[in-house]
C-alpha cells in the first residue's frame, strides 16, 4: 500500500518535471529561434536586399550614364553636322571619328545614321541602309520622331554574339534645329552582370531585371532564376509563375512569397532608365538553415539535459523511497522489523511451511517485570536494555528466522522448518543466555529476565491465530511465575 503510493507520487512527480522541463526548454529554444528568424528575415528585407539593390542600381547608372554623355557629344559635335550638312563626301572621315569614339571610350559600338541618305555608318564602315519597311530598323524612325533628344534601348541579340548592349540613340540637329540624323554608342553590359553573378554566387541571391511585362531582361552570366534565360518570360519559370500577379502594384518594396516549399524574399526596384525593374531574391532555406540547425542542436541538449535530470531525479526519488519503506517497517530502537515489517514477511513464510509442509513454530517473548526495571533505573535504561537484548536475540537466530519487537518489551520469532520441540530448546536456550546477560546502563550492570510462549503452526493455522496461541502459552508462562518457557499443544 504504501509502497504502492510512493511509486505513484513518484511517477506523477517525474511526469511532471518532465512536462515542466520539456515545455520550459521548448518555449525558451523556439523563442530564442523566432526571435533570431525574425531578426534575420527583418535585415534580409530591410538591409540586405536593398543594399544590394543599391548598389546594382548605382552601377547600372554609372554603366548609363557615360554613355549618354558621350552619345550626347557626339549629337553635338560640329565636325559630325558639318560633315552631313556638307554632304556626307568622305566616308573615311566619318569612320574614323565613330572609330575614335569607339576605341577612346571602350563603346562597343558607334553609329551614325544620316536622314538624308538613310545610310548607317559604323567604324567598320557604312553597315547599311535603313528602310521603314524593315522591322530592325524600327528604332531608328523612332528616334527620329520621339520629342526628348534621347533614348536608351537595351538589345539583346542585335549586335555580335547576343552580347547585351545599352544603346544610347542620341537625335542629330543641323543648326536651324532641323533633325539630319540619329548617332550615339553602344555598350556592354559586363560590368553589371559581373556584379550581378558576385551577389549571386557570393550571397546566395538572385538578381535580375524584369521588364514592365513580366520578361526576363538581364541575368547574371549563369542564367537568372532558376538557370532562366534573358528573354523568358517570368510566368513561364516554373516556381515563379504567378510570381506578377502576387506582387503588389506599383511594384516596388519588399514581398515575401513561397516558391513550392522554399520561402523567398523579395525586392523589386522600378528603374525608371529602363522602364524595368531591378528584382533581388533570396530564399529562406540558406538563410534559416544555420538557426534551424542550432534550434536542432539546441532541442537535443535539451532533450539530454531532460534525460539527465530525469534520471537522476528518479534514483534519487527511489533511494528515499527505500530510505522511507525502511524506516516504515523497521523499528527505530532495537533496528528490528517493526510490525508492519514482521506482518509482510511472515505472510510469505507461513505460506511457504503449508506449502511444503514444513513445520514453523512461534516464539512471544516478553521481558519480566520491565515496568520496574524502567521505574527503578529510568526510562533511558529501559531503552539501553531494550536495544541490548534485541541486539543479542538477533545474534542468537538463524538468518532465515523471522523476528520483530512486537511492541514494548515484546518480541516475536518465527523459526522456519522448526517444530515445537526444537522451538522449545530454542527458547530455553535463549531464557538461560538471558539470566546470565549484564546490560551496562550509568555504571549499573542491569540483568532481566523473560518469559517465552512456544507454538507450532497448525495446518489450518493462520498468523494471527499462531501468535494467539504462542502469547496464550506466554501467559501461562507468565503464570506460573515468570522466568520460563511453556508451549501451546498443538493439538488443542
Ligand atoms: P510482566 O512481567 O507482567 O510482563 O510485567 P511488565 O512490567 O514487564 O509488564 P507491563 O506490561 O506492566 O509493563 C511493560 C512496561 O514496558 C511498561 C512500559 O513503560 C515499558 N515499555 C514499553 N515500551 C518501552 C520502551 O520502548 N522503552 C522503555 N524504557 N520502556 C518501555
Ligand atoms: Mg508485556
Ligand atoms: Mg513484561
Amino acid at each position: 500500500m504504501l509502497q504502492r503510493s510512493l511509486k505513484h507520487s513518484r511517477l506523477t512527480l517525474l511526469v511532471l518535471l518532465f512536462i515542466l522541463l520539456v515545455c520550459g526548454f521548448l518555449a525558451t529554444s523556439l523563442a530564442s529561434y523566432y526571435a533570431s528568424h525574425d531578426a534575420i528575415r527583418n535585415s534580409i528585407i530591410y538591409t540586405e536586399l536593398p543594399l544590394t539593390s543599391d548598389t546594382v542600381y548605382s552601377e547600372i547608372q554609372k554603366d548609363l550614364i557615360r554613355p549618354v554623355l558621350i552619345s550626347s557629344m557626339m549629337s553635338r559635335d560640329t565636325f559630325v553636322r558639318d560633315w552631313v550638312i556638307g554632304g556626307e563626301k568622305d566616308v573615311g572621315q566619318l569612320t574614323r571619328y565613330l572609330l575614335e569614339v569607339q576605341e577612346h571610350y571602350g563603346a562597343f559600338t558607334s553609329f551614325f545614321i544620316s536622314e538624308k541618305t538613310r545610310t548607317y555608318y559604323q567604324a567598320k564602315g557604312v553597315l547599311k541602309q535603313v528602310s521603314e519597311d524593315e522591322p530592325r530598323d524600327a528604332w531608328y524612325f523612332r528616334v527620329r520622331d520621339m520629342q526628348t533628344p534621347y533614348e536608351i534601348n537595351f538589345d539583346p541579340d542585335m549586335a555580335n554574339q547576343d552580347r547585351l548592349t545599352f544603346f544610347i540613340n542620341y537625335q542629330v540637329l543641323d543648326y536651324s534645329g532641323n533633325f539630319i540624323g540619329a548617332t550615339g554608342v553602344g555598350l556592354t553590359v559586363d560590368e553589371v552582370v559581373k556584379l550581378i553573378d558576385q551577389y549571386q554566387l557570393k550571397y546566395e541571391r538572385s538578381v535580375y531585371f524584369v521588364d514592365t511585362n513580366g520578361k526576363l531582361m538581364l541575368t547574371g552570366a549563369q542564367g537568372g532564376p532558376f538557370g532562366a534565360r534573358a528573354g523568358q518570360m517570368l510566368q513561364d519559370i516554373d516556381g515563379l509563375n504567378d510570381l506578377m500577379d502576387k506582387l503588389p502594384k506599383p511594384q516596388s518594396g519588399s514581398f515575401e512569397y513561397r516558391e513550392h516549399d522554399n520561402g523567398h524574399y523579395l525586392n523589386v526596384r522600378y528603374i525608371p532608365e529602363l522602364d524595368w525593374y531591378l528584382f533581388v531574391d533570396k530564399h529562406d532555406r540558406s538563410a534559416l538553415a544555420g538557426i534551424r540547425q542550432s534550434l536542432y542542436l539546441n532541442l537535443l541538449i535539451c532533450l539530454l539535459i531532460t534525460a539527465v535530470v530525469l534520471t537522476l531525479v528518479g534514483l534519487m526519488l527511489r533511494r528515499h523511497q527505500r530510505h522511507i519503506e525502511a524506516l516504515a517497517t523497521t523499528d527505530v530502537l532495537t533496528d528490528l522489523p517493526n510490525r508492519r515489517g514482521f506482518n509482510l514477511l511472515a505472510a510469505q513464510a507461513l505460506q511457504e511451511s503449508q506449502r511444503e509442509r514444513s513445520p514453523l513454530s512461534a516464539l512471544m517473548i516478553d521481558i519480566d517485570h520491565f515496568k520496574a526495571l524502567n521505574d527503578t533505573h529510568g526510562h533511558l535504561a529501559g531503552d539501553q536494555v531494550l536495544k541490548g537484548f534485541a541486539s543479542e536475540l538477533r545474534d542468537s537466530l538463524r538468518k532465515s528466522d523471522i523476528l520483530c519487537r512486537w511492541g514494548g518489551e515484546e518480541f516475536v520469532v518465527l523459526l522456519k522448518g522448526t517444530d515445537s520441540q526444537a522451538a522449545y530448546a530454542l527458547a530455553e536456550k535463549l531464557r538461560m543466555q538471558t539470566t546470565t546477560s549484564r546490560y551496562p546502563f550509568a555504571g549499573k550492570e542491569l540483568r532481566i529476565e523473560i518469559s517465552i510462549g512456544v507454538a507450532e503452526q497448525r495446518a489450518d493455522d493462520s498468523l494471527h491465530n499462531l501468535l494467539m496461541r504462542a502469547d496464550h502459552a506466554m501467559y501461562r508462562a507468565k503464570q506460573s511465575g515468570r522466568n520460563q518457557v511453556c508451549v501451546e499443544p498443538k493439538g488443542i
